[in-house]
């Protein structure tokens, strides 16, 4: 269905972009416009349960295959939806009360694309988008009921049936600590509920779905957790849900990225040959199938961990303190390393199509390049997220749990030629725990280097879990191609003395990542 059906949907709608148009010709209130053909996917992407695989924990595999499949279409105008409104759920499930809960989750969770209600996620100000602190928007009590009066400069779906945003209530604290968590309907008794858009805005990326600036004026809203929680409720059911998401975003873009550049370079010919049969062209590919291999592991991890803690967070069996601990470490640091390298592995298939890399109506690589790079920027830049490790290993000791992790992934690697790529991995990610430490002690050196430290323990990982999966599957080809691409990324990202050029297996490690790709 993704490349029979929603693909030719999203490539009809492609030059077809929302617009604002408040009302229609008989006066009716619109407000958001779209091609119809943008309709014909959501239904698609809806009725494959992406969102009613949302209602309940224990769902995030299937969810993120889903997920992941649209992903292989470059499909973010649905799936920016599909992502807040999953974090959506997630916030109501954990936190709201049941009245809440039965008013607004069967429409977030319904499989029918025209019956569903989707959900946005406004946080971002003017002054403050990762400094979520700044936020200026007021909720006032009056007699008993909230009402929201503020701007809200970034605001995806803005045709979104209900929003979640954050605003201070008057008198309280300043920080993120004064900030609470509310539900605002897009509509109260048939009217807009008290805000206007101002304009959408013309992005880069994921241009599908309509981003506005919303201007909220006693729009009428309701709370959702304690008044002083609603910074956490948003971080621990949002966003970390949202980052999730986006790496398995990010994973899929890679994935298409490597399937057109791989089959492209099997059929075309350059000076008298097939353009795969260049060395380059296969090392280059090699390069981008590793990376996208390793993405894989860690965010399959990453789904493993989300969906113990969605469990447990809804009073089901409790995940073990190491997986949460080692969830609030992998969340952040797979978004950034994953969002990094889809950029990378698009930019680079882009490069072997050559020209005809550049061409919209060519291939998808154009706009997966696009929203890669807005996915880099989404839900957390990437000092912003290397900044909260760094907070999080200091104030909560995670850098034991991380190191620890990995290194007994690693010492359990059995295999002999894969125990020694374990054996080198192992002597980085020493070297890694003593600047790691060092970047704990001392803010101002963690500062200026922690993020390439982060990067690299990521990877670090990533390493140890292609190994681990190699050695488990332990059936040829596969077992080949998954610590081939373990070496391959070791050597590329983390030992400081590799170099290819000395390396006699190089061209070995290259032909068993690719495997029988492009015979
Ligand atoms: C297409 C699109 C859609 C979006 N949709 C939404 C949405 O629906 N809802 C929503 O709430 N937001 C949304 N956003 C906003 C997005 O989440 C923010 O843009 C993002 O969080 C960064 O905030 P900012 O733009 O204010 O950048 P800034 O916070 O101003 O950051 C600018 C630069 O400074 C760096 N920086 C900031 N703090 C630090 C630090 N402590 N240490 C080191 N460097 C730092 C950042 O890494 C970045 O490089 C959207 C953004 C885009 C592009």
């Amino acid at each position: 269905m993704v490349a029979g059906e929603i693909g030719p949907l999203v490539e009809s709608y492609r030059t077809h972009l929302p617009e604002l148009a408040k009302y229609d010709g008989h006066g009716n209130h619109i407000e958001i416009r779209f091609h119809d053909a943008y309709h014909e996917a959501g239904r698609r992407v809806w009725a494959a349960g992406l969102l009613r695989r949302a209602a309940e924990a224990g769902n995030s595999f299937e969810q993120a295959n889903l997920f992941y499949l649209a992903s292989l279409e470059g499909e973010m105008g649905h799936m920016c939806a599909a992502t807040c409104t999953t974090g959506f759920v997630r916030v109501l499930r954990r936190h709201a009360s049941t009245d809440l809960k039965d008013r607004y989750l069967p429409g977030l969770t319904a499989g029918s694309y025209d019956a569903a209600v989707r959900g946005a996620q406004f946080l971002t100000e003017v002054q403050g988008g990762s400094d979520v602190g700044a936020n200026a928007s007021v909720a006032r009590d009056v007699d008993g009921s909230w009402e929201i009066t503020g701007e809200k400069w970034f605001c995806s779906v803005a045709d979104a049936g209900l929003f979640l945003l954050l605003a201070r209530p008057e008198g309280s604290t300043s920080g993120t600590r004064g900030l609470a968590c509310f539900v605002v309907p897009r509509t109260v008794e048939g009217r807009l509920n008290g805000f206007s858009i101002r304009r959408l805005k013309d992005k880069l990326g994921t241009t599908a779905m309509a981003s506005g600036e919303i201007d909220f004026d006693r729009a009428a809203a309701e709370l959702v957790g304690e008044v002083d929680a609603g910074f956490k409720i948003m971080v621990t059911a949002m966003l970390n849900t949202s980052r999730w998401m986006n790496a398995v975003g990010d994973v899929g873009i890679m994935r298409r990225a490597y399937l057109e550049a791989s089959n492209y370079a099997a059929v075309r010919e350059a000076f008298g040959q097939r353009i795969a049969d260049f060395p380059l062209v296969r090392r280059q590919l090699a390069e981008m199938k590793a990376e996208w291999l390793a993405g894989l592991h860690s965010t399959w991890e990453l789904t493993s961990l989300d969906e113990a803690i969605d469990t447990e967070a809804m009073g089901g069996t409790a995940a073990d303190q190491g997986e949460v601990g080692f969830h609030r470490y992998l969340v952040n640091a797979n978004k950034l390393v994953c969002s990094l390298a889809a950029t990378e592995v698009v930019r680079r298939s882009i490069e072997i199509l050559g020209g005809n890399g550049a061409i919209e109506e060519f291939s998808v690589l154009p706009r997966l390049l696009r929203d890669a790079v807005v996915y880099e920027q989404w839900e957390g830049t990437h000092n912003v997220l290397t900044a909260q490790v760094l907070r999080d290993m200091g104030r909560l000791g995670l850098a034991g749990t991380v190191v620890d992790r990995t290194a007994t992934m690693l010492k359990g690697i059995a295999d002999n030629d894969l125990g020694l790529v374990a054996d080198r991995t192992q002597t980085v990610l020493e070297d890694l725990s003593g600047h790691v430490a060092r970047c704990i002690e001392e803010p101002e050196y963690g500062a200026l280097h922690f993020r390439s430290l982060l990067e690299r323990l990521l990877r670090v990982h990533q390493v140890g879990l292609l190994l681990k999966a190699a050695e488990e599957v332990g059936l040829e080809p596969f077992e080949q191609e998954l610590g081939a691409a373990a070496e391959l990324i070791l050597g590329r990202y983390l030992e400081s003395d590799y170099r290819a050029e000395s390396d006699p297996r190089f061209e070995v490690l290259v032909e068993r990542v690719l495997g029988s790709d492009l015979d």
